[in-house]
């Protein structure tokens, strides 16, 4: 399998390594999870969780900066429907083509 050279550009679908985070990403998530260990979106629904990612609160693609302000405790399943949100736009198409080949399952 032959893949082309890393880009550093922004690629709204994969893992956070994949979309170019590192070493600051990490050290901002881990000071984060000391102060703020809980999920803040599990929090607004009187539940706690204990978050396990640091979401961008403004993604990156629209801006978003890596200060800590801009960072948010998220449990796993928060963190996944926020990013399956962001990035819905973007799928919608393929999802689409998809859900067709779905109908008969
Ligand atoms: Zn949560």
């Amino acid at each position: 399998m032959t893949a082309p050279a890393k880009s550093h550009r922004w690629r709204p679908i994969g893992s956070p390594e994949s979309r170019g985070y590192g070493t600051l990403h990490r050290r901002i998530r881990r000071a984060m999870l000391r102060d703020e260990p809980n999920c803040r979106e599990c929090a607004k629904e009187g539940r706690t969780t204990k978050a396990s990612h640091a979401d961008h609160i403004k993604p990156k693609c629209l801006g978003g900066g890596d200060e800590r302000t801009n960072y948010q405790p998220l449990c796993v399943a928060h963190a996944r429907s926020k990013t399956g949100r962001e990035g819905a736009m973007i799928r919608n198409a393929r999802r689409r083509a998809r859900a067709k080949m779905k109908a008969d399952a």
